[in-house]
This record gives C-alpha cells, sequence and structure tokens, in this order.
C-alpha cells in the first residue's frame, strides 16, 4: 500500500494506471475509519475488478465546516486508519495537508487567501444539511471535484448515511461532465441500530444509548406508513419530534421526508418516500436517513 500525500504525485500514479488500462475506485472520507467506510472499500474493489486500483483519501476539509462546528476537535487517528486501508487491499492512501489542497490556507477553516474557486450546487443544497449548515456543501463538491481531478476515478463510492450529499455530488457530475460512476453503498449500523459514524466517539456514558432514538424514529415512521399506507407529513413530524425530545439530552434539528431522487418534500409519506433527520445528541450533531417500505 502506498501512502501519498502531493497532488502531482497522485495524478502521475492515476495516469500510469490508465495508460496501463487498470479502473480506478476511489473512497473519499474524511478518517477515523469504521467499518462503514471499510464497506464502502469493498465495493470500490467489486466496481473495479481484480485488476483495478482503489484509493481511499483521508482528510477532514476545512471547507466544509462552519466557524462554529467541530473542525479542529474532529476525531483522527492516521495510523490506525492506514492499519485498516491495508487490511482492506487498499492499493493507495491520499492523504493531502491544508496546504496542499488550498495553496497555503492555514489550518483552521478561515477563508483561504490563495484559494477563491469554488463549485457551488445550487438547489439540492438548500434543504435540510444545507439549510442547518450554510456554506457546508460548498466545501464538499470543491473538495471532491478536486479529489476526482487529483485521483481519476472511474467509479467513487459514497454512503446512503450521507444521501443528500450523495444525491448532489450525482448532480454536479451530470452538470459539469465528470468522468465518474457514483455508487451510493448502505448504511452500515451498530447493533442497535446507530448508524457508523466517526463522530459516534463523541457519545460518551448516557448519550450513547440516548443516541439511538434516530433509529428508533426512522423505525417509527416506517411502522406508521406500513399500517396506514399514507401518513400526513405534518402530524407524522410532529410525532417523530415527541419521539427524539423524550430523550433527555437529545434536540430535533430537523426531520424531513422528501422524493429520494429530487428531495423535493411531500405533503404526504408513503412507501418509497425518503426519510432524514438531524438531531443534536448533547453537543454532538448526528445524521441518519432511510427510505419507506410498504
Ligand atoms: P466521512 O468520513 O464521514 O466523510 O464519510 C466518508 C464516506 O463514508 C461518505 O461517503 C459517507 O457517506 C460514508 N459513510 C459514513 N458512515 C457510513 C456508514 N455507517 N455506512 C456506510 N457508509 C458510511
Amino acid at each position: 500500500m502506498q501512502i501519498v500525500s502531493s497532488i502531482a504525485t497522485m495524478q502521475r500514479l492515476a495516469r500510469q494506471w490508465q495508460r496501463a488500462g487498470k479502473r480506478i475506485g476511489f473512497v473519499p472520507t474524511m478518517g477515523y475509519l469504521h467499518a462503514g467506510h471499510l464497506s464502502l472499500v469493498r465495493e470500490a474493489h467489486k466496481r473495479v475488478g481484480k485488476s483495478g486500483r482503489v484509493v481511499v483519501s483521508i482528510y477532514v476539509n476545512p471547507t466544509q465546516f462552519g466557524p462554529k462546528e467541530d473542525f479542529s476537535k474532529y476525531p483522527r487517528d492516521l495510523k490506525r486508519d492506514l492499519k485498516l486501508c491495508r487490511a482492506a487491499g487498499v492499493n493507495v492512501v491520499f492523504t493531502p495537508g491544508d496546504k496542499e489542497m488550498y495553496s497555503g490556507m492555514g489550518v483552521s477553516p478561515v477563508p483561504p487567501t490563495n484559494f477563491t474557486t469554488y463549485v457551488v450546487e445550487e438547489s439540492l443544497s438548500r434543504t435540510m444539511e444545507g439549510a442547518s449548515r450554510p456554506t457546508h456543501f460548498r466545501g464538499v463538491t470543491t473538495i471532491v471535484a478536486k479529489l476526482f481531478n487529483v485521483v481519476l476515478p472511474d467509479v467513487a463510492v459514497f454512503g446512503a448515511k450521507d444521501w443528500q450529499q450523495a444525491a448532489i455530488i450525482k448532480r454536479m457530475v451530470a452538470d459539469l461532465n465528470f468522468l465518474v460512476k457514483i455508487v451510493v453503498a448502505p448504511t452500515l449500523r451498530e447493533p442497535d441500530g446507530l448508524a457508523m459514524s466517526s463522530r459516534n466517539k463523541y457519545l460518551v456514558s448516557d448519550l450513547r444509548k440516548q443516541a439511538t432514538v434516530l433509529w428508533r424514529a426512522i423505525q417509527t415512521a416506517q411502522a406508521a406508513v406500513k399500517q396506514k399506507k399514507t401518513v400526513p407529513v405534518a402530524k407524522l413530524k410532529a410525532d417523530l419530534k415527541k419521539l427524539i425530545e423524550s430523550e433527555p439530552d437529545a434536540r430535533l434539528d430537523y426531520v424531513d421526508f422528501f422524493d429520494p431522487d429530487t428531495l423535493q418534500p411531500v405533503s404526504k409519506v408513503t412507501r418509497g418516500t425518503q426519510m432524514a433527520t438531524a438531531v443534536f445528541v448533547g453537543r454532538t450533531r448526528l445524521i441518519d436517513n432511510a427510505r419507506m417500505a410498504g
């Protein structure tokens, strides 16, 4: 396994692979890897085949964090991540520094000086995560576009855990004609239903148990749809808010119901509607989502 931190080296490698006819699979991450990330790596291997190459990027991207968010505290453990990548058969781990990615930008998410070009998706990114975190998706689309230009992937794998993010990346790829296929892989969960996330590390003592309320909210919505077939969105949202906030340290940010492709909100929740929620558990903001089954 090679560890590469220079953009030029990564691009050179990718070009060599391309010339040799090897397909490139790519999994962008912010590190502190868990089984969910590793399932994306397996999917990437599957997509590019035995002769293909799989690249994992590990980069905590400052431009997708708001000024009051957890950028500096975001969990990091490169040594452990490298071990996991090696065991998963990753060919290259790309770990650029902030200077390399943003031409001299400092380590905190302040406006960079020598970096002034951003990629902005202007429709799907306005709701949900985009409404709560106004500059978040601008940071995500910008870094993913940059990483695509560095890693030159044929296939890039994203998690359904960040449903809105995956939808926005697909739109960006279509709108800007990137030559990459976007694959969205299922969310891996802990045995009690909590979606795996690097931020689960923040959930100390009682908060870890309270955090299962996101999964319980999803199950409650699914049960209502199964039983009633069509459920008015306002009533369901009110019931879920009550359920979530029955946990002493949980505060609902949003729960939304929408078309899984267009992200357009629906007024009636039925089979096939997508649900997404963001909840503060203590000071940790968690997100989760799921499709309503019939
Ligand atoms: P992150 O490191 O949190 O930026 O996530 C990197 C990629 O892993 C994104 O495409 C996420 O959607 C995906 N991911 C995060 N958590 C999970 C999970 N529990 N199951 C599957 N994929 C995940």
